[in-house]
């Protein structure tokens, strides 16, 4: 049971990093860093959400400082 968890935490992270680089390939290539207004205002959002772990979104595991700046990054609950 212990090797199965280890193997299924091993894939999630594995994910999660896809989905980083995916993310920073789309705002290399199309992105842009949101004004300073509209990051503030994602931030507040994020951080008055109850799907926030830490710095972190809980749903898609991106830190938010960084989600929140990049124009091409959105909320996975359409929050933002
Ligand atoms: S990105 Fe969306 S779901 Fe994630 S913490 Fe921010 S508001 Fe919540």
């Amino acid at each position: 049971m212990h090797s199965v968890l280890m193997v299924w935490h091993g894939i999630l992270k594995m994910m999660r990093i896809f989905r980083f680089i995916k993310a920073l390939i789309k705002y290399i290539f199309i992105g842009s860093q949101v004004e300073q207004r509209e990051y503030d205002l994602r931030l507040e959002i994020c951080s008055n959400c109850k799907d926030r772990c830490g710095k972190k979104c809980c749903i898609c595991g991106c830190y938010l400082s960084k989600k929140a700046q990049w124009s091409t990054e959105s909320c996975p609950k359409n929050k933002w």
